[in-house]
């Protein structure tokens, strides 16, 4: 497709060339320069030029990437720390940390922008255009940037392993606990999700102690403390559990081994008053979602005592439940004192943590792994203000108008929490992608010009060979 400028291309370029040959090197050069820069048009510098005024406008209002799950406000004595290649890597990492963190609503927000915005770019296009639709390639074109690429991302961000962050804190006698994660024995996790992997993954995203809470198997729990360190303080701890039923709601037992399934009742579910091998009472977390009808209910006083609620759930429903719910789970803690908790709901899918239980225990590096999570759980028994939970910065929208921003907050909200080395590599990509576009561009407008030469000068060849023929016949 030719646009009615293009026809005139060559001579515009002829007579240039001809008054360059007049002038002297540098300025022919430079005149040469300002035509390329000329060729790249504003639709191409669109993207590098908002990126950039987007990376340095939020370096002046930065903020960080953490708060606090209950008040949602700032929180100190942490940070978020970055390997150097997550920094080099940042626009692909930042952003599909913050798609990982996004609820399922929002997800849906996403797809709709992409919807509008193409429709907007299309009509815009042919209104400035002679050209019609043809409605095939539009119809492609949809599928591919609305549907296909959004699909093929979620893909990436779930499979492919790349630099997380990772949480760090300041006061050594802190812990970090995950009381919520899954290995391969869970039957809805990845195959090759092993305690291995599970270990480096909770070190990679700051975490000291994580509970292996599988449905209705103990076998990755059982391989998972096999490998725990002596002293607690020289890696992470995986320590064991079991995700079961509590009156048809999904909790985890924390702390439970294979020595207490008598304590499961028809296939999964728990049976009121249970103990641990040593007798004390466990940690019962309430996941999320759940039915909240259940906590009003009538049925409390026939059930195993619920001690903990998450408030932040790493799994999609969880993300969109711990939002949606918010001051419903906050009210349940408050009445019943629970401890509030952050759980993964890892399954082996994506790298990024959603939200940090953190948990004082004096000494704890120097403790056991046994010893420790008896200490820990000692603390949790407190209830409401037992812990703290910390959790990623993401956009606080429900409502549909709300949701309708989702683009730009989640934007705005990562370019925020951007460090200066990921602002910088950041403006190096999205210059980069012009340099692309321009030599994209100049390469295919070559191979075309080759082409249409190659084309000429076969017509000449061919209109040639008759008139030589017919004069030979004429001899
Ligand atoms: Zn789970």
């Amino acid at each position: 497709m030719t646009d009615g400028s293009s026809k005139f291309a060559p001579e515009r370029a002829a007579s240039s060339t001809r008054c360059h040959r007049s002038l002297c090197p540098i300025t022919r050069r430079a005149l040469v320069l300002r035509n390329r820069l000329r060729a790249i048009c504003a639709r191409d510098l669109s993207f590098p030029v908002l990126a950039t005024l987007l990376v340095l406008v939020t370096a002046l209002v930065p903020q960080l990437p953490l708060r606090d799950a209950v008040t949602h406000g700032d929180v100190s004595g942490m940070s978020l720390v970055i390997s150097r290649q997550f920094a080099i890597l940042s626009p692909f990492c930042a952003l599909l940390d913050m798609q990982a963190l996004l609820t399922i609503p929002q997800h849906i927000a996403v797809l709709v922008t992409l919807l509008v915005g193409f429709v907007c770019w299309r009509v815009v296009h042919f209104t400035r255009r002679t050209t019609y639709p043809v409605w095939r390639r539009e119809a492609s074109g949809l599928l591919a940037i609305v549907l296909l690429a959004p699909a093929l991302i979620l893909v990436v961000n779930a499979l492919m392993p790349r630099p997380m962050a990772r949480l760090v804190l300041d006061d050594p006698d802190v812990l970090a606990i995950d009381v919520h994660a899954h290995t391969a024995s869970s039957h809805d996790a990845r195959p090759d999700w092993t305690a291995t992997r599970v270990r480096d993954w909770h070190r990679a995203s700051g975490f000291d102690v994580a509970y292996i809470t599988d449905h209705k198997r103990f076998g990755g729990a059982i391989d998972a403390v096999a490998l725990n360190p002596r002293r607690a303080g020289d890696d992470v701890v995986l320590l064991s559990g079991l995700e079961m039923r509590n009156a048809g709601q999904h909790v985890n037992v924390l702390s439970m081994t294979q020595a207490e399934s008598t304590h499961v009742v028809n296939g999964d579910h728990l049976v009121k008053g249970m103990r641990l091998a040593d007798g004390r009472a466990p940690i019962i977390v309430q996941t999320i979602p759940f039915d909240f009808r259940w906590f009003a209910g009538r049925h409390q006083d026939s059930l195993a005592r619920t001690t903990a609620i998450e408030i932040n759930d790493g799994a999609p429903r969880g993300l969109t439940t711990g939002l949606r719910r918010h001051a419903e789970i906050l009210a349940l803690a408050d009445s019943l004192n629970l401890a509030l908790v952050a759980g993964s709901d890892n399954h082996g899918w994506g790298n990024t943590a959603s939200g940090w239980t953190l948990v004082r225990v004096a000494g704890w590096r120097e403790l056991s792994p046994a010893a420790l999570a008896v200490r820990i759980e000692q603390v949790m028994a407190g209830g409401r203000n037992s812990t703290q939970v910390v959790e990623r910065r993401t956009p606080l929208l429900m409502t549909v108008p709300q949701l309708a921003m989702t683009v730009p907050f989640a934007l705005v909200a990562t370019a925020r929490g951007l460090t200066p080395p990921e602002r910088v590599s950041w403006v190096v990509w999205c210059w980069s992608t012009l340099l692309v576009r321009v030599g994209v561009r100049r390469a295919a407008s070559l191979a075309l010009a080759r082409a249409r030469l190659a084309r000429t000068r076969r017509r000449q060849r061919i209109r040639i060979v008759p008139i030589g023929a017919a004069a030979g016949l004429q001899r």
